[in-house]
C-alpha cells in the first residue's frame, strides 16, 4: 500500500509520524508523498484540512485517515496510543471507505475565474467594514446582504465555523450545501433572511460583489484577500472526500462526545 503521513508539526505529531514511518517499513506498506493511496493525518481537524487541500487535485484517488494528538477531532478519530492498532488493521483489514460531499465555488474576478474546493466551509468577510453583496439562487435574486460575512459549509463542516452562526448540524450523507449569515443587518431599510439555508445538490448560489470592497475569502484553514471579485459560485463539487474507517464511529456519536460530553452510557465527561 501507497501512503503519505502529514503532522501538525510539534514534538508529539513529529515523533508519531516518525513511528508510523518505523511500522509501516515492518509491514510493507510504501511510502509515496506524490502518489499516495492512503494519506495518514496526525495532529488536529487543522491538518487533516492541510492533508485535504495537499491533496485536493488527486482527490478520488486518496483516502484520509486521521490520528490525533490533542482533543478528539471531527476528522481525526484515531489517539495517539493507537497508533499500532492503526498500522497492523491497515494491513489486515478492509476498511470501509466513507464518502463525504464537498463544496466547489468559482471565484470570478476582474482579470480571472478561478475553481476551488473545500472541505468545511468558504467564508467571505468584508475587510473595511460591511460585505455587501447580492445572493442569487438558481440565477434569481434571492436577497440583498449587508453584514460582517457568510458562511458556505459542507455537511462535515457543519460542525465547524457554520455552528458558531446558528447554522444547523447536517448529517453528510445529505449532499448538499448551507449558506450561514455573520452578523447581516437587519432594519427597516435592510433585510435578510435570517437563518442559514440549505441547497440541494443541484442547485447553486452566486455571491455578487455590489461595491467596491476589498473582501477576505477563507477556503478552509487558508485565507485570501481579493479587491476586484465580481462574484462567486458556489456549489456541492461532483466530486467527494473518502476516509478509510477501520472500526465503527458515527458521525451523531462523534456531535455528541465534541459538543455534549456523554459517553455512550450517558456518563459526562468534563
Ligand atoms: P483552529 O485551529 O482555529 O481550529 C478551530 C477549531 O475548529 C478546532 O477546535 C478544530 O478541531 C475545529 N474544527 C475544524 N473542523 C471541524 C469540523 N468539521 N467540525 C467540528 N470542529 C471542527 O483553525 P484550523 O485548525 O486552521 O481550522 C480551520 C477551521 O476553523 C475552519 O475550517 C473553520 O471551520 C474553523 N473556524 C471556526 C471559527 C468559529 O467557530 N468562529 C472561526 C474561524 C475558523
Amino acid at each position: 500500500m501507497k501512503y503519505a503521513v502529514i503532522d501538525r508539526g510539534d514534538a508529539l505529531s513529529k515523533s508519531l509520524a516518525e513511528k508510523f514511518h518505523q511500522l509501516a517499513v515492518e509491514h510493507g506498506f510504501v511510502r509515496n508523498e506524490e502518489a499516495p493511496e492512503i494519506v495518514v493525518s496526525i495532529g488536529g481537524d487543522g491538518t487533516l484540512l492541510q492533508a485535504f487541500h495537499n491533496y485536493v487535485n488527486q482527490i478520488t484517488d486518496v483516502a484520509f485517515v486521521g490520528v490525533h494528538t490533542g482533543h478528539l477531532g471531527f476528522y481525526a478519530d484515531w489517539q495517539a496510543d493507537e497508533l499500532e492498532q492503526l498500522v497492523r488493521m491497515m494491513a489486515t483489514e478492509t476498511p470501509r471507505i466513507v464518502r463525504y460531499p464537498l463544496a466547489e465555488i468559482e471565484l470570478e474576478t476582474a482579470t480571472e475565474k478561478c475553481h476551488y474546493m473545500s472541505l468545511n466551509e468558504f467564508t467571505l468577510k468584508g475587510v473595511d467594514g460591511t460585505l455587501v453583496a447580492q445572493i442569487n439562487v438558481n440565477d434569481e435574486l434571492f436577497e440583498m446582504f449587508r453584514g460582517d460575512g457568510i458562511v458556505i459549509s459542507t455537511p462535515s463542516g457543519s460542525t465547524a465555523y457554520n455552528k458558531s452562526v446558528g447554522g444547523a448540524i447536517v448529517h453528510p450523507s445529505i449532499e448538499s450545501l448551507q449558506i450561514a449569515e455573520i452578523a447581516s443587518i437587519n432594519n427597516r431599510v435592510f433585510r435578510t433572511l435570517g437563518s442559514s439555508v440549505m441547497l440541494p445538490k443541484h442547485h447553486h448560489c452566486d455571491i455578487i460583489s455590489k461595491k467596491e470592497q476589498r473582501i477576505l475569502l477563507t477556503i478552509d484553514h487558508l485565507s485570501l484577500m481579493h479587491s476586484d471579485i465580481k462574484s462567486i459560485r458556489c456549489c456541492v463539487s461532483s466530486r467527494k472526500v473518502s476516509f478509510v474507517r477501520y472500526r465503527p464511529f458515527t458521525f451523531w456519536n462523534r456531535v455528541r462526545e465534541a459538543f455534549l460530553g456523554y459517553d455512550a452510557s450517558g456518563e459526562r465527561k468534563e
